[in-house]
């Protein structure tokens, strides 16, 4: 429609100041949304923040409270869910048992009455690698096979957007490994938006371009995997997103030209990259990833860019193979973790040993108030 056209640069899919309320309870929360096309968006949060919600209203299969949802610039908010060039692919795959592996992939296009049907539906198979399993019903194939007979039939008829919401999650471990790497490769292959629901942080940091972090149906955060992980903007995301340490804090000064915070932290001062912090003045939270600290000797000098805390006594260790992770209680401060690669396989610091902790000043993220994490 000309003239209905967004100004967001051709995204194949606008969600914008939209909110649905159940009642009284508001499951999305004016949230706004912007995804280009080729894009794999991940939209990464708890139970019942709001992610099936905002799916289910791109799809058309709700209808938002307030707010637009456009698909490729077009306003489609008020246009039912089968008049939308989206596919959904969910966790319950629902193959007909009847038909053959072909035949369901083929259903939808013999609907529309679309030529070359079979030829269509073959390619379809051939990209999910299940060609050669065309003629089997349903029940003959594994869950994982199932799951990719879902998937060619989702994206058969070359939808503009496919929504996936958890497809994976009634596989098992290693299989759900696997798909996250295959419907990557798909997704790349084929070039189709797509944008997948999921509650596991390691899916959403593996497949996706583009994660967005949900809680209480607003967006936390949006970016890259790394970039979520590197500077997270929140204590939520911070937590969500990997492990982390926190410990509270008081923005004593600014160095550097207001580039970098000076932290107390229990007496001790500790600097952050004001880049890296969600942090401005006054009570903060200060943080730093399990894997980026070192142990260090009580007596070691440390590093001249590091950050320094203790000492503390290491209070417990679990050997995981290639590291091993470290619970350090530093004196007035509380237990920190660690992680350390094992140098010659096998852990090096004993419970009971005096020690500092030490990781390189960059590392370090803060956020503003020393509140305890909301989660979910
Ligand atoms: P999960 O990962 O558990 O599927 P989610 O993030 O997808 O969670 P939604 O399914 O979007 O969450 O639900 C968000 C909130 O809205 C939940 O608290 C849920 O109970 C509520 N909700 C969803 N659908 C309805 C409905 N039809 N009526 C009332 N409340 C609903």
């Amino acid at each position: 429609v000309a003239g209905a056209a967004s100004d967001a640069g051709g995204a194949a899919l606008d969600i914008v100041s939209v909110t649905k309320r159940f009642g009284a309870f508001v499951a999305v929360d004016d949230l706004t949304l912007s995804v280009p096309p080729g894009t794999f968006f991940a939209l990464l949060g708890p139970s019942g923040c709001g992610k099936t919600t905002t799916l289910r209203m791109v799809a058309g299969l709700e209808r938002p409270s307030a707010g637009t949802v456009r698909l490729a610039g077009q306003d489609v908010t008020e246009v039912p869910a089968h008049r939308r060039p989206v596919n959904t692919v969910f966790q319950s795959y629902a193959l007909f048992p009847h038909l053959s592996v072909l035949e369901n992939v083929a259903f939808g296009l013999r609907r529309r009455r679309a030529r070359h049907v079979r030829a269509l539906a073959l390619e379809a198979l051939e990209l999910v690698e299940l060609a050669h399993l065309a003629q089997r019903r349903p029940a003959q194939l594994s869950g994982g096979q199932q799951q990719r007979v879902a998937l060619a039939r989702a994206v058969v008829n070359r939808p503009a957007l496919l929504l996936l919401d958890e497809p994976l999650g009634a596989l098992d471990l290693r299989l759900r490994r696997q798909m996250q790497l295959e419907l990557k490769a798909i997704q790349a292959e084929v070039g189709i938006t797509f944008v997948h629901v999921t509650h596991d942080q390691e899916e959403a940091m593996t497949m996706a371009d583009t994660v967005a972090v949900m809680n209480h149906g607003r967006v936390e955060q949006l970016g890259t995997p790394a970039d979520l992980y590197e500077h997270p903007r929140t204590p939520f995301v911070a937590n969500f997103l990997g492990q982390s340490n926190l410990v509270p804090g008081t923005v004593v000064e600014t160095l550097d030209a207001g580039r970098t915070l000076g932290v107390d932290v229990g007496g001790v001062r500790v600097q952050v990259p004001a880049a890296r912090s969600g942090a401005g003045t006054g009570r903060v939270l200060v943080g730093v990833r399990p894997e980026k600290v070192r142990i260090i000797g009580a007596t070691d000098v440390p590093r001249e860019a590091d950050n320094v805390l203790g000492p503390g006594t290491v209070v417990d260790t679990s050997f995981a193979g290639v590291s091993t992770q470290y619970q350090v209680d530093v004196d007035g401060l509380g237990v920190l973790g660690v992680f350390e690669q094992n140098v010659g396989g096998r852990a090096v610091h004993a419970p009971g040993a005096r020690v500092r902790l030490a990781w390189d000043a960059p590392h370090t993220f803060a956020f503003d108030g020393d509140e305890q994490i909301r989660a979910g």
